[in-house]
């Protein structure tokens, strides 16, 4: 049912889970990952120590559809006691995975906004300074305490929970192939952060530390003032859009964050977010 490759050092190490299409449009990850395993057959790549499990195609039926989800978005309903949907199904198998890794690296991309970043919600060290390791300009944070306190788990907040650590990387537009080089270089960077690939030089690039503050869901003809983009600023009192025949305007100064102009009552449809 799920696709899972495997490569074993002798030498100890680090226990990688890397996840491409837990939304099955976000195709981005199932590349990086094809390469990557790729990479280590043809031999390109020596896996020097530690273990690294790959699953490509995470949600293979949305996948071969080139749809986010077939019934239920498979990124809020890890540790779920219901089983009522073929995404219920693929997370309870992907919650073995996630036990039986150290951390977990997660592969997504945006609908809109081809600016890269990482989704860190782990106070630990480790992921801190992966982050900090990373090729990727924003560094958002505070996620865990937008949807903390629900019962919708993605799978880094159900890895967290058990004990484990781990980053979601959001390598850009679905639409825009770079999203595909950006997750490519991402899975080796993250190797390389763990010693178990040989490191190629690069320069260290700016980055940026974000706090998101407040997710905002979708009304009753939700519409954007304009076409927003992810990291587009905002200025407190500034026109966002409307929804439920209100308009909605800008609380802070601040940054829009995955701004969706479609969807469905209820859904999330933008996020606001700050320097720290
Ligand atoms: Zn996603």
């Amino acid at each position: 049912m799920i696709e899972v490759t495997c490569f074993e050092s002798v030498h100890s190490g680090p226990n990688i889970l890397i996840l491409g299409s837990i939304h099955g449009d976000e195709k981005c990850g199932s590349v990086a990952i094809d390469e990557a395993i790729q990479n280590f057959q043809s031999g390109k790549w020596a896996l020097k120590k530690g273990k690294i499990t790959f699953i490509p195609r995470a949600n293979r039926a949305a996948y071969d559809r080139d749809v986010r989800q077939v019934e239920y978005n498979l990124n809020r309903i890890f540790d779920s006691h219901q089983n009522i949907s073929k995404e219920h199904q693929i997370a309870k198998l992907l919650e073995k995975y996630i036990e039986n890794a150290d951390y977990v690296i997660d592969l997504h991309s945006v609908y809109s906004g081809d600016t890269p970043f990482v989704f860190l919600d782990s106070d630990g060290e480790v992921m801190k300074n992966l982050c900090a390791s990373l090729s990727l300009p924003y560094i958002m944070m505070g996620w865990n305490e937008i949807y903390g306190g629900s019962q919708e788990k993605d799978t880094i907040s159900f890895a967290i929970s058990r004990g484990k650590d781990g980053i979601t990387i959001e390598c850009g537009s679905h639409k825009n192939s770079e999203s595909n080089e950006v997750s490519k270089r991402s899975v080796r960077e993250v190797l390389e952060f763990f010693e178990m690939i040989d490191a190629e030089k690069r320069e260290k690039i700016l980055q940026k530390f974000v706090q998101v503050e407040k997710l905002f869901r979708r009304g009753k003809n939700a519409e954007f003032t304009k076409n927003f983009k992810n990291f587009d600023t905002i200025t407190h009192g500034e026109s966002i859009g409307f929804s439920d025949d209100k308009e909605i305007f800008a609380e802070n100064d601040g940054y829009i964050i995955l701004p969706k102009a479609y969807g469905s009552v209820g859904d999330e449809w933008y996020y606001t977010g700050r320097d720290l």
